[in-house]
């Protein structure tokens, strides 16, 4: 159980983070849920998840593409003893031909957001000699994909910070760690299949099994309850020795 312990998940107004916060709830912790916006809908959100699990659940609107805001909502929150940084975006274009704001955006919200993030709760984490940083990073982090550049570049970034803040939390009861998913059904997925039906001539089913699973091996999305519960799992007791690493939820893609 995570009782008495307060979670931060950028990014986490939909899909993946919403059902990490969702499973961290489950399990006890205080949670923190954010984006970028402030709308009644987003509160309403957050306490009525705090209903459903008897805990408190808030919600703190801070944008994850602003250096400050990023530091702004450890500090709002009241500092954090798990961060999961989940808040991320995507855009797919040939690299000579990429946009350089989707560039720019790409990397601040999927991995300087990281390291705002992370600086800002680490002191306190350091005081009470105990914390856990679980980076949502992507199969994406360990391999590439074509049209990808800007999150292909995120996400190898993440997960080579995750090392660094690995090794230089070592030993001080603080754990980072990424977890790399395949492909997950979330809005962000979701939205790249019209796309996707159009460039390939496909139906709906056809480019999901063809087109987004062709490299998942086990032909079956992964789910935001897995992601939450493997995040879940990061914090717990069992998990202690594992630190500055990588965990695939991938189906088997990076095995290829
Ligand atoms: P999503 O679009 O459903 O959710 C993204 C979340 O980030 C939303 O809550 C959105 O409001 C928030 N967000 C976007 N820009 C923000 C900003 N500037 N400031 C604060 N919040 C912001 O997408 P998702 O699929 O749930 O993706 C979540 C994370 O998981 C991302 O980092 C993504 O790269 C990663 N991921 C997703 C998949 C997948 O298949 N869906 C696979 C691997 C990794």
């Amino acid at each position: 159980r995570l009782n008495g312990k307060r979670a931060i998940v950028t990014g986490s107004n939909s899909g993946i983070g919403l059902g990490v916060a969702e499973e961290l709830a489950r399990a006890g912790a205080e949670v923190v849920i954010n984006s970028f916006t402030d709308r009644d809908e987003d509160h309403a959100l957050a306490a009525e998840m705090g209903r459903r699990h008897g805990v408190t659940v808030r919600y703190i609107a801070a944008d994850m593409s602003k250096g400050a805001e990023c530091r702004a909502l450890i500090e709002k929150a009241g500092g954090c003893d798990i961060l999961v940084n989940n808040a991320g975006i995507q855009f797919v274009s040939a690299i000579d031909t990429f946009p350089t704001d989707k560039w720019d955006a790409i990397l601040a919200i999927n991995l300087s957001s990281v390291f705002h993030t992370t600086a800002a709760a680490l002191p306190g984490m350091r005081a009470k000699g105990w914390g856990r940083i679980v980076n949502i990073a992507s199969a994406h982090g360990l391999t590439a994909s074509p049209y990808k550049g800007a999150y292909v570049a995120a996400k190898h970034g993440v997960v080579g910070l995750t090392k660094t803040v690995g090794l230089e939390t070592a030993g001080q009861g603080i754990t980072c760690n990424a977890i790399c998913p395949g492909y997950v059904l979330t809005p962000l997925v979701e939205a790249q299949i019209p796309e996707q039906m159009k460039v390939h001539g496909m139906d709906r089913e056809t480019v999901i099994r063809e087109v987004m699973l062709e490299r998942q091996p086990s032909k079956t999305f992964a789910t935001t309850e897995q992601i939450g519960g493997t995040t879940v799992w990061l914090c717990s007791a069992y998990a202690e020795q594992v630190t500055g690493t990588t965990i695939s939820l991938d189906g088997g893609w990076t095995a290829l």
